[in-house]
């Protein structure tokens, strides 16, 4: 038998962003050897893993020919080539999270469908093909169109109010959506391995900028009573168990005003919401990921200290080679937990980095990361 930590074994991981990297670091740890597959040469982690190819992780022939050797196939972003991993799974590789599952959440349809069928809470929906049949279907306004394929970070989301709206509304196939007047968005993460063990983080509540309608912060724990908490745990399982999920999954979620929980979507790897588990949990999201798709018992994910986490995006009007300021001062601070993602270049809104604050008082780490977001500005040369 092949060890996790002996030096044959290759964990193959889809995607070299940042969540591979902060993914490999934990690797290290585990003397696990890493393979990635991504489109950018210079991508974050072609520099920190034992072998790097050079290209497209939603090409068949390129994910296949990636794919062939590896002991263990993973992904850090879940728009790649289902079909090349069915193969690979069909010829014996272990494949975390599934190709089938991956192939549900790349379509917000396929997974709508899901929660309608598994009895998980989710805002009432119809699915249309295109524009024409959008309008013969004549939903009352206010709603939510949302792209059913492809989307991330709010784009291939609309909000439509009036009829204008409707005339720049998406083209290919959609769904209509409830607009969910919530009071909170929350996230909780789970993993579970092929054994079936299943541990989940505390809820993380997410803060955002009302005016770019950007995440701001994600904090943890998540300022909800008891009985949300349980229900957000209770829904994670059901979605897992039903599933038969193996690996780590992110649930985001809406809280209601009237205290319901309902589903948005979900992304079956790492994070955004779970960074901070890095320094504030007894087990970070990172190694928790490792754990589960290594067939390894689960860690604990108890909250070391409240946190609170800051995406570093890239400034507005600035592109080209990346220069940080302020991270000195910034540095100054207690509880500062910074990650620089090895991204050259910087764009008007990419995610260059994160930081994480923590603190045994919640509100205190909050004050600091709102400091923090005026003094660390990620500009061009
Ligand atoms: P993406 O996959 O691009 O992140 P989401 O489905 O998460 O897209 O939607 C982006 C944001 O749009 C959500 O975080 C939420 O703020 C808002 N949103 C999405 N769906 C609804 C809804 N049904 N009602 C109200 N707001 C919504």
């Amino acid at each position: 038998m092949k060890f996790f930590y002996s030096d044959t074994f290759r964990l193959g991981i889809l995607g070299g962003g940042q969540l591979g990297r902060m993914l490999l670091q934990e690797a290290a740890n585990y003397d696990v050897r890493s393979a990635v597959l991504d489109p950018a040469a210079d991508a974050p982690c072609s520099a920190i893993c034992h072998e790097f190819t050079h290209g497209s992780f939603q090409d068949y022939d390129t994910v296949l020919a990636f794919g062939e050797g590896k002991d263990v196939i993973t992904v850090e972003i879940e728009h790649v080539n289902t079909t090349a991993l069915e193969a690979l799974e069909n010829n014996g590789v272990a494949v975390y999270p599934k190709p089938s599952f991956l192939r549900m959440v790349q379509d917000k349809g396929l997974q709508k469908e899901f929660y309608r069928a598994n009895g998980i809470p989710t805002s009432p929906f119809q699915l249309v093909e295109n524009r024409s049949e959008l309008e013969v279907l004549n939903h009352p306004l206010p709603f939510v169109l949302k792209s059913r394929k492809g989307g991330y970070d709010g784009k291939g989301v609309q909000i439509i109010r009036s009829q204008e709206d409707l005339k720049s509304a998406f083209e290919g196939p959609c769904i209509v959506e409830e607009l969910v007047p919530f009071e909170k968005e929350l996230s909780v993460i789970i993993a579970r391995n092929k054994q079936g063990e299943t541990s989940i983080f505390p809820l993380v509540e997410m803060e955002f900028n009302p005016e770019a309608n950007l995440v701001e912060f994600l904090f943890s724990p998540a300022e909800v009573n008891t009985q949300v908490e349980l229900e957000a745990q209770a829904i994670a399982r059901r979605i897992v168990e039903a599933a038969d999920f193996v690996g780590l999954l992110a649930i985001e979620l809406f809280l209601t005003h009237e205290g319901a929980l309902l589903v948005n979507e979900m992304a079956p790897r790492p994070h955004n919401s779970g960074h901070h588990t890095i320094e504030a949990c007894t087990t970070s999201q990172y190694e928790q990921h490792l754990r589960a798709i290594l067939s390894l018992p689960l860690g604990s994910t108890s909250l070391i200290q409240p946190a609170v986490m800051i995406n570093l995006l890239g400034a507005a009007g600035h592109e080209g080679a990346v220069h940080y300021k302020g991270l000195s001062e910034a540095l100054q601070m207690p509880g500062v937990h910074l990650h620089i993602y090895g991204k050259p270049h910087t764009k008007p809104f990419r995610k260059m980095g994160h930081v994480t604050v923590t603190d045994n008082n919640l509100q205190a780490a909050q004050q600091r990361a709102r400091t923090l977001l005026q003094l660390i500005k990620v500009e061009s040369c």
